[in-house]
């Protein structure tokens, strides 16, 4: 029998939920069912309610549990990445409709509107979404999506969930969050009026840089649920049962390890802030930055463990700030245990809008004198 239920506290339910001793053998830790397909009896029914992995298998079933507790909806569906969860939202949707898209987000999201859905006829508008009065302009009687991503990726920009939600649900439309970089302990969008959230769990969730994954968890077992959860089925971009595994495993630490590096990113955050070589810190834990006092309001213990700065010069100074570096890793991807740096106009490409003097930080759960003490290093490439 499962040890929890929903009234425990986030660490209670991320050691217990969909983690249950395994009733065949006793196994304290859930076994990966690798079998695709499963015994009907001889009048035709499935006893144990699985048929075929694709449309769901035991570990799957676990995380998608575990998913729908943390953020507190009434079901949720994972992917084989972030992006499959991102396209199983436009995939729901028909030619005709319009969405309105962050025009500064995880580069992937925009770039998939624009290069897969407008070809299908989905029309969009990209918004500066810490502006309400662009995103309430931009609503058209056809609006059905408002994607929202905060702290956003690179700048951390705040937007006003509980806002930009009920400007979605004035038109009819969904508000849709990419929760990846605050993680369900430090932000939880369902609670603010958001109707879904959308993680790659292959950031904080999973946290050990070892499988890729995606999220969507729904406020509301709705029609609307109902049509992604097919897309899901049918369109089978659904994670394999080990990588399930491995993202339940990493649920279980994950209140431990968000607040680590919460902490040490703010200190990180202080450091950068004071040094002469760097010219901007983005990291909403500042008093300085534009979003502060909304990120105050709307997050809960902290901030994250995501910033980003631009150090004095261009793209040849962040680089070299990067190459000077010995403990963090330079890398894209984040919210793993390790610390990772990356130069973020490089990897996005020539239509980039990303300043080229700026480094995105992914801060791990070392020791935080460490990193400052190897970024202090890094940062005399350049000073
Ligand atoms: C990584 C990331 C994604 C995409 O996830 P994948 O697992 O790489 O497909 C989407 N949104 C944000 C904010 C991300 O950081």
């Amino acid at each position: 029998m499962s040890k929890q239920n929903r009234h425990h506290h986030v660490e209670t339910q991320a050691v217990h939920m969909g983690n249950q001793v395994d009733p065949a053998t006793g196994a304290v830790v859930p076994p990966i069912v690798l079998s695709t397909t499963f015994e009907r009896q001889g009048d035709g029914s499935f006893p144990h309610g699985y048929i075929y992995t694709r449309s769901q298998n035991p570990n799957r079933q676990a995380l998608e549990e575990s998913l729908a507790a943390l953020e507190g909806g009434a079901r949720a569906m994972a992917f084989g990445s972030g992006q499959a969860a991102t396209n199983a939202i436009f995939q729901s949707l028909k030619a005709g409709d319009h969405v309105i898209v962050p025009n500064e987000a995880y580069f992937g999201t925009p770039k998939l509107v624009r290069e897969v859905y407008s070809h299908l006829g989905i029309n969009a508008s990209y918004v500066d979404m810490t502006n309400l009065a662009a995103v309430q302009a931009a609503v058209t009687p056809h609006t059905k999506v408002i994607w929202i991503e905060t702290p956003s990726n690179p700048l951390l920009s705040i937007t006003d969930i509980a806002a930009v939600s009920e400007f979605a649900h004035r038109a009819g439309a969904l508000a849709v969050i990419d929760n990846t970089w605050a993680s369900p302990l430090m932000q939880q969008p369902l609670a603010l009026g958001a109707d879904i959230v959308m993680h790659a769990t292959t950031k904080y969730i999973s946290g050990h840089t070892d499988a890729l994954g995606g999220a969507l968890i729904f406020a509301r077992d709705d029609e609307f649920t109902a049509r992604v959860n097919m897309v899901q089925t049918l369109g089978g971009a659904v994670p394999s049962p080990f990588d399930c595994w491995l993202i339940m495993r990493g649920i279980r630490t994950l209140p431990l390890r968000v607040r680590q590096q919460t902490s040490n990113a703010q200190r990180v955050a202080e450091f950068l802030a004071d040094h002469s070589a760097v010219e901007t810190v983005f990291y909403p834990g500042l008093a300085s930055h534009p979003g502060h006092a909304l990120a105050a309001q709307q997050m809960r213990g902290g901030f994250g463990g995501m910033l980003s700065f631009n150090v004095r010069g261009g793209a040849d100074e962040a680089m070299a700030v990067a190459a000077n570096l010995q403990l963090f890793t330079r890398a894209t991807s984040l919210g793993g245990i390790e610390s990772l740096i990356e130069h973020r106009a490089s990897i996005e490409g020539p239509t980039s809008t990303t300043p080229q003097n700026l480094l995105r930080v992914s801060i791990g759960i070392e020791h935080v004198d460490d990193l400052i003490n190897d970024l202090r290093h890094g940062l005399r490439a350049i000073h």
